[in-house]
């Protein structure tokens, strides 16, 4: 006999779950149980679906690596009871979410769907309700008694995607978020039309791995025309820094002026690891391609390749939270690990 799919829905607050505050009118989470109250629906789903929240739910602007774990562990807590997990979380940092759990959930053979909403469940025009029911019923597909997805995924507004190529694009728009570089796993339609060949394989009898040590020794520099020396300097000078995302122009370009140079090859020297990934919202890095990027890949710059900068950040915190040792750094972190990079 065929038995039904066991969801775990996590919530961990975000819009979905909020309504407005009495008193200031601002939006805040509420208790989840009023939330499920909300959605008779989900009882008319051909999957068992138990919940799990946060004590606290929270803003997903306050999100953060400790939350993260808190997520994961949930996640390894229960994993061999469920065939699938849905995490509910707010849309501003999901991306950030999506990409971390990623690198922190190795050899996952299960679906880890992240989905919330623009507008709280509770509103009449709500689009949370369509993201949380194919967010679910995705989450429960089955193959040969398998799940079908047996990665970490974004479902919003019609679309599944590889939650570590994902970004937020739209404050406004149901359709919030985008996969620049990579095509849409799922498109909810009249029927849900699935491209398996965009799944990342199974990674047969490897046992679930949970990295929860995250080092946010780290920090994002967006590149602009007047960037000045005092500004990266004092960055750099930082002493307990250990990686930058540095967001360059077009296909990895930059000043070419020395003190840039210099600084970047100081710093680089000293064991900082300097990762280069594009401001542009999609395409990817090619240093070397132009002069302006030349000088950038001699002096060690690591190709961040057509990563997002959200999967390029949460990255740099899990190789170094690895101990990933300094000669190999660079390999590794070009080299594409669960399926964030080409
Ligand atoms: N500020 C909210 C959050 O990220 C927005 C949302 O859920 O869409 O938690």
């Amino acid at each position: 006999m065929l038995c039904k799919s066991k969801i775990l829905l996590i919530y961990t607050g975000g819009t979905i779950g909020m309504r407005k505050d009495f008193e200031t009118g601002a939006l805040k989470a509420f208790n989840f149980s009023k939330l499920l109250q909300r959605v008779p629906e989900l009882k008319q789903l051909d999957c068992e679906i138990e919940t799990f929240s946060f004590k606290h739910p929270i803003d997903s602007s306050n999100m953060n690596p400790a939350e993260w774990a808190k997520i994961a562990t949930i996640i390894e807590d229960n994993y061999t009871s469920f065939d699938g997990f849905v995490v509910l979380h707010g849309s501003d940092t999901m991306s950030y979410s999506a990409s971390a759990l990623s690198f922190m959930l190795e050899n996952l053979a299960k679906p880890v769907i992240f989905t919330g909403s623009q507008l709280p469940i509770g509103d009449l025009r709500t689009d949370a309700k369509e993201n949380l029911i194919t967010a679910i019923q995705i989450a429960s597909l089955r193959k040969d008694n398998q799940p079908v997805i047996r990665e970490v995924c974004l479902y919003f507004e019609y679309k599944l995607f590889r939650g570590n190529r994902t970004t937020k694009v739209n404050a406004e728009h149901f359709k919030a978020f985008k996969s620049p570089n990579y095509a849409d796993l799922v498109e909810s339609g009249v029927h849900l039309k699935l491209n398996p060949e965009l799944f990342l394989p199974l990674c047969k009898d490897k046992k679930l791995k949970v990295h929860i040590d995250l080092d946010t020794n780290v920090t994002i520099i967006k590149m602009f025309p007047g960037i000045s020396e005092a500004v990266l300097s004092a960055i750099l000078d930082i002493p307990s820094l250990k990686g930058i995302v540095l967001e360059t122009y077009g296909a990895g370009n930059a000043t070419t002026e020395d003190w840039f140079l210099n600084l970047l090859s100081k710093a680089i020297a000293s064991g900082l690891h300097i990762i280069n990934v594009t401001q542009c919202s999609a395409g990817s890095v090619n240093m070397g391609q132009y002069e302006t990027s030349t000088g950038l890949k001699k002096i060690g710059v690591i190709s961040g390749n057509d990563i997002t900068t959200e999967a390029a950040i949460t990255k740099l915190m899990f190789l170094l939270g690895q101990k990933t040792p300094a000669k190999d750094f660079k390999t590794i972190f070009e080299t594409s690990l669960r399926g964030e990079m080409l």
